[in-house]
């Protein structure tokens, strides 16, 4: 069994109990505490990885996922996580800056890695879903097809 928190998206629950780690452009009115689509919210909502103490709260929740599961691999997700939030947000364009990136991928390539390395200094391996983007990755990192369209290129990204 292999545990998955699922990263920058799918965190509707999390938006609602620490809206604090979300970009100042997240419009939370009216969200339920679920994951998934919501019916009627079309919006994705992203942590921002600007926000340091995000990093903190989910360092917290692997070595929980350590303590629980004894799978050499943590799963991070990594689907559906659409930018917009990431390109309004000042505080993504400041750490932008800072951090050289160009745009709004580079800085979904930098939080992915961020959250691989919080795995693997819990003594963990991070696991992604493939997003037909191989420049989201790390060499050596493993990813998963999650639908049938993009298994092909996922074994040529391998
Ligand atoms: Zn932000």
């Amino acid at each position: 069994m292999i545990a998955e928190i699922d990263v920058p998206s799918h965190t509707q629950a999390l938006a609602l109990a620490y809206p604090e780690f979300f970009c100042e452009t997240a419009h939370l009115d009216g969200l339920a505490p679920c994951t998934g689509i919501q019916k009627g919210v079309k919006k994705r909502y992203l942590v921002c990885p600007a926000k340091e103490p995000m990093y903190k709260f989910y360092d917290a929740v692997i070595k929980e996922l350590v303590a629980i599961f004894p799978s050499k691999d943590i799963h991070l997700g990594g689907d559906e996580a659409p930018t917009t939030p990431w390109e309004s947000c000042p505080s993504c364009a400041k750490q932008r800056k800072e951090l050289s990136l160009t745009d709004a991928k580079q800085h979904m390539a930098y939080f992915l890695g961020r959250m691989a390395e919080l795995v693997k200094a819990n003594g963990r391996e991070p696991l992604f879903w493939y997003e037909l983007d191989d420049s989201l990755y790390r060499e050596g990192e493993t990813v998963f097809a999650w639908y049938a369209q993009c298994s092909d290129d996922a074994v040529v990204a391998a």
